[in-house]
């Protein structure tokens, strides 16, 4: 599925949409550079499994994980800064990837490709334009 966003706002839009239809155990892996989006479709995403308000969504770049407690948890993985699988594994990370009630979603996760699970989704940003960006669902 590709689709292609004119600002922000549609972004989230789609987001929500996706993320309403997600069964729990999702691990939804995001590509893209600075600033294509991967944030901002996920507080939508985070919005449409109804774990909190988007207010709450923010970069967890330094802390690498953030969580969303809601009707489900979410995990917000942004590994930007990560050095490289043992820091992921060190903290126990690859529990939340294992987590059935709960949805995963990795910022960055080029840093761990050999962790990658089969299932997981994986979702391709691209900026076309300083405000529209290229969305593709695999
Ligand atoms: P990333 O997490 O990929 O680094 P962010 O979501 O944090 O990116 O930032 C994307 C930036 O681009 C935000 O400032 C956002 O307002 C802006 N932006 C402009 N147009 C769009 C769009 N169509 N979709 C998503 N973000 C957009
Ligand atoms: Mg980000």
């Amino acid at each position: 599925m590709r689709i292609i966003t004119s600002n922000a706002e549609e972004t989230v839009a789609f987001g929500k949409e996706f993320g309403a239809k997600l069964p729990l155990g999702s691990v939804i892996c995001f590509f893209g550079d600075l600033a294509a989006g991967k944030t901002t479709l996920i507080k939508g995403l985070v919005e449409g499994i109804a774990a909190c308000s988007s207010d709450e969504v923010c970069s967890p770049t330094f802390a690498y994980l953030n969580i969303y407690t809601g009707k489900c948890p979410v995990y917000h993985f942004d590994l930007y800064r990560l050095h490289d699988i043992d820091e992921f594994l060190s903290m126990g990370f690859d529990e939340f990837m294992d987590d059935p009630n709960g949805i995963c979603c990795i910022e960055w996760s080029e840093r761990i490709t050999k962790f990658i699970p089969e299932k997981a989704i994986k979702i391709r940003l691209k900026v076309l334009e300083e405000t529209q960006r290229e969305i593709v669902v695999e």
